[in-house]
């Protein structure tokens, strides 16, 4: 089992790093043909127009969604969730298959970055550590997207729909490897669906 990191720009190597201390076969992908050999796949943080600019450079928009369609798990962290989401405003969609609507930079510029403690019950009980940076605000869901885990306010900052997980936080840039556990199940266990 294999999983990739969209490795075009970003927090990739973070993402790398922390499955390998998992003892998952993790690499960093750029090209359509090492999508082939992957179970799972990670679209890390970053900036999201350049990310989707540089995946089309590349053709690998429709390999990424071929992907996403044959079932076989996608987690993007805040840029990564951004190239997934079905409505990210005024822009275009990239990969546009997660349904979710969303605001990039969205939660002011006094909070432009923070950190919280989430309760994430899919992870168990302790509380997980989340970094935000610049992070996009989930607006809404559509009615087949489970809920992981809000803010205080009610905000969603973490979900899935079928094969797809969306953290609008980084959980590659703290030292809990939970959600990489959580993602690395998914893969193991195939589709999840
Ligand atoms: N602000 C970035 C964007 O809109 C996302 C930030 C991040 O990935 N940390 O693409």
């Amino acid at each position: 089992m294999k999983i990739g990191v969209l490795a075009l720009q970003g927090a990739f190597r973070e993402h790398v790093q922390i499955l390998r201390g998992l003892g998952v076969d993790a690499r960093e992908v750029r090209l359509p043909s090492e999508m082939h050999e992957l179970d799972g796949l990670i679209i890390p943080g970053g900036e999201s127009t350049t990310m989707g600019k540089l995946a089309r450079a590349y053709g690998l928009m429709e390999p990424i969604r071929e992907f996403v369609q044959a079932g076989k798990p996608v987690w993007g962290t805040c840029a990564g969730l951004i190239v997934l989401a079905k409505d990210i405003g005024a822009e275009d969609a990239h990969v546009g298959v997660m349904d979710v609507k969303l605001r990039r930079n969205a939660f002011g510029r006094q909070v432009d970055s923070f950190e919280t403690d989430l309760h994430v019950p899919a992870l168990g009980g302790e509380p997980f550590h989340a970094v935000f940076i610049r992070a996009p605000r989930i607006e809404c869901v559509g009615a087949h997207v489970e809920v992981l885990a809000r803010l205080d306010d009610g905000t969603i900052v973490a979900a899935r729909q079928r094969n797809l997980l969306v953290t609008s936080f980084h959980p590659e840039l703290t030292n809990d490897p939970r959600f990489h556990r959580f993602f690395w199940g998914s893969v193991t266990v195939g589709s999840g669906t």
